[in-house]
């Protein structure tokens, strides 16, 4: 219960905490914009969220995580698991 704890923290325990959720937030949010390729295992085809898939209706800017459970690589079929998060 989250609003149950920040009621029972002082205003000064409490900034701290608010301050550091928000960072690891923007952190994460970040980390995703920037690491979003994603492989093919079995062709090399490399997926990239800036670009998206337009041949497949998937418009640019859309996360691979995004992509509907049936969308399938462009080059070979392969399914959605067969990818792998480009590091
Ligand atoms: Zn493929």
């Amino acid at each position: 219960m989250p609003t149950l704890c920040l009621l029972r923290l002082s205003s000064m325990d409490r900034l701290p905490v608010i301050r550091e959720t928000g960072h690891v937030f923007t952190e994460t949010l970040l980390k995703d914009l920037s690491m979003s390729k994603y492989k093919c295992s079995v062709c090399g085809y490399v997926y990239n969220s800036e670009e998206g898939d337009l041949d497949s209706g998937i418009a640019a800017g859309t996360l691979f995580e995004n992509l509907p459970d049936d969308w399938k690589c462009p080059i070979c079929g392969a399914p959605k698991g067969a990818f792998e998060k480009m590091e």
